[in-house]
């Protein structure tokens, strides 16, 4: 009967080091009432996740995401933004399943980046990334690299066209693995680009070459550092719902984009521990 009782505790405390002599000693007069502090006591054994309570909002609570601002260490310091679903957070995940809210957004301090321009159009980026291409641009300059910019900030209605002309061009099935649906592009937060090489020839230029070119490396390489990442990447295809396209550049901060190389995470969809969004729902 005593041996019983042994082992009822001894299941709520499976490392116990309790000889069976302290088992034994104090014949228990209540076997109900010795019971009862087993569970109450049960608790402080399973360790809980170090992340409880996420902090990034839309994002699973396990995620990496999590831990890396859990660390005090990451940007946007207004806690506003902690929102993946906030088209104005350079958090903020666009992908198949996630359009902006609202599917007409436009964000509020687009401005025009002074770097060089690939395309012959005006550019225009959210002033935080901006600044942050600024910088990468230089940087890459200063190591013989000329990169220029092709595309930035498109509107709705600007999608809209870009869209539609793809698919008179090559039917929706394969418009939808190369081109956003309006309200469904990264262009649209303003936190997205697209790079160009001068020293390559144009054919280059949107395609999956681009990644063999001294830009296409360097952003590979150092993009990070400024705070981007190439979005969608070659072996990616499932996840992100689009072909590689190593001329594609968001703004996620300094902070995540590190921390994405450091765990050798390719998709902003694994980082925040969301499903894949192979296609539209
Ligand atoms: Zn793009």
């Amino acid at each position: 009967m005593v041996l019983t009782g042994a082992v009822a505790l001894g299941e709520g405390f499976p490392r116990t080091t309790t000889p069976s002599s302290q088992v034994l000693a104090p014949p228990s007069p209540s076997p109900v009432s010795t019971a009862r502090p087993t569970p109450s006591n049960a608790p402080p054994a399973l360790a809980p996740e170090p992340t409880a309570t996420p902090l990034i909002l839309g994002a699973d609570a396990n995620a990496p995401i999590q831990k890396l601002f859990a660390s005090g260490t990451a940007a946007p310091a207004d806690r506003g933004l902690w929102d993946i679903a906030s088209p104005a957070s350079p958090l903020v995940l666009v992908n198949k399943h996630h359009p902006l809210v609202p599917t007409t957004f436009e964000p509020a301090d687009l401005t025009t980046p002074n770097v060089m321009t690939g395309g012959g159009e005006a550019v225009l980026l959210r002033t935080e990334a901006a600044t942050a291409v600024e910088r990468m641009f230089e940087a890459a300059s200063s190591d013989g690299v000329q990169i220029t910019i092709m595309s930035g900030y498109r509107s709705y209605d600007t999608q809209a066209t870009v869209y539609n002309g793809y698919i008179a061009q090559n039917g929706q099935d394969i418009s939808d693995t190369t081109s956003a649906r309006p309200g469904f592009s990264e262009h649209q937060t303003g936190f997205a680009l697209d790079i160009g090489d001068t020293s390559v020839r144009s054919s280059c230029e949107f395609t999956i070459c681009m990644a063999e070119t001294p830009a296409g490396r360097w952003v590979a390489a150092h993009g990070a550092e400024y705070g981007f990442v190439i979005r969608y990447r070659l072996g990616q295809e499932s996840v992100t719902g689009y072909s590689a396209e190593p001329w594609h550049l968001r703004f996620l901060g300094i902070a995540v984009a590190q921390d994405m190389n450091r765990r050798g995470i390719f998709s902003y969809e694994t980082y925040l521990g969301l499903p894949s969004a192979p296609g539209y729902e």
